[in-house]
């Protein structure tokens, strides 16, 4: 089965490149040999019940329970009621006869996402919710290894301020908790305002995304000792590589290295003096900035060569403890991401 999309007919008008982006419409999922109508509250689909029900047990079920009646025929047509709104119904039917829109790794909106995992789950279609859940462990992995990866290109444009927060709310509702530790991290990370984290923050197409009180609590408790881990591991590591052999070589350097790394040189408001007030523990994507600032600063090879393994083995102690702010542990096994037991 080819989508409508990839194939014009001889007498459009329209180019196919439009035709590619223009996106579905409920009648697109009126099928004039569909053999069953999903009728939800305020649209209905003319789909194939062999379709539906090879991907869900719970469509199979429903099919043979509503075996078709006399009055409940369109067309001659079986007619089945769900309570589904509309637009959720479409998205799953959609994700079902075209599937190639839900790829892991690619741009999809957490919104879309999030409604696609309760459908999916609801309806136990495996292969959407597995595909759906592997994005999000892509998103908000669980090595520091992977959690590299999502500063690199394509993964790094694919977050927005408000995707840990929906991630934070999926994980704990649909129980896929080796996502929570770094949803909560990037959600304490990005900056949203406290206000914002208060009383909820909006996303792209402004739906006003908020955390139940429980998780909000929970990242807010979080948010606070990571300031405090910041603190803690920042001076400890500036304060052992001062000490060591390089930094006893390029010391005076590594001072003025220091505090450009401490310091928020790029608030204007605070006349180029202010103390980084950001929970940013594992920044890679300051690595350019920083060599750049190593080679003005005059540090020599030897010196920035131990320095920047020096930062990676910050980073793996810094990844050990980030769970624990959040009273988490990374999971030991697939699916497995528990609370620390005092
Ligand atoms: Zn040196």
């Amino acid at each position: 089965m080819s989508e409508p999309s990839d194939a014009p007919q001889a007498n459009d008008t329209v180019a196919p490149e439009t035709l590619s982006v223009s996106p579905l419409s409920y009648k697109d999922l009126w099928f004039d040999d569909g053999s069953i109508i999903l009728q939800s509250p305020t649209a209905s689909f003319r789909v194939h019940r062999s379709i539906l029900s090879f991907h869900s047990q719970v469509f199979r079920d429903m099919f043979v329970v509503s075996a078709p009646v006399e009055d409940a025929m369109v067309d001659g047509v079986p007619v089945v009621h769900v309570q589904d709104d509309a637009e959720s119904l479409f998205q799953l039917l959609k994700a079902l006869y075209f599937p190639r829109h839900i790829r892991k790794g690619t741009a999809m909106e957490m919104s879309l996402v999030v409604l696609l995992i309760e459908m999916a789950t609801k309806y136990m279609v495996d292969f959407l919710r597995d595909e759906l859940v592997s994005h999000l462990r892509l998103l908000f992995p669980s090595t520091l290894e992977d959690y590299l990866k999502t500063w690199e290109a394509p993964l790094k444009d694919i977050c927005c301020k408000t995707d840990g927060l929906y991630a934070v709310e999926v994980a704990v509702k649909f129980g896929i908790p080796e996502i929570l530790p770094m949803a909560l991290y990037e959600s304490a990370r990005l900056e949203s305002t406290l206000e914002e984290l208060l009383y909820g923050t909006r996303d792209v197409d402004d739906t006003l995304v908020q955390l139940s009180s429980a998780n909000l609590k929970t990242l807010l408790l979080g948010q606070h000792r990571l300031h405090g881990l910041k603190r803690r591991l920042s001076f400890k590591f500036i304060r052992e590589y001062l000490a060591g052999e390089a930094g006893m070589h390029c010391q005076q350097k590594f001072g003025d290295l220091f505090v450009h790394l401490l310091v928020d040189d790029t608030d204007e408001d605070s006349n180029g003096v202010c103390f980084e007030d950001d929970v940013d523990l594992i920044v890679p994507k300051r690595r350019n900035a920083r060599h750049n600032l190593v080679s003005a600063l005059g540090i020599c090879d030897t010196c920035s060569d131990e320095f920047w393994q020096a930062e990676k083995a910050s980073w793996e102690t810094v990844w050990e403890e980030i769970p624990k702010c959040f009273g988490l542990e990374w999971p030991t096994g697939p699916g497995q991401a528990v609370p620390v037991s005092n």
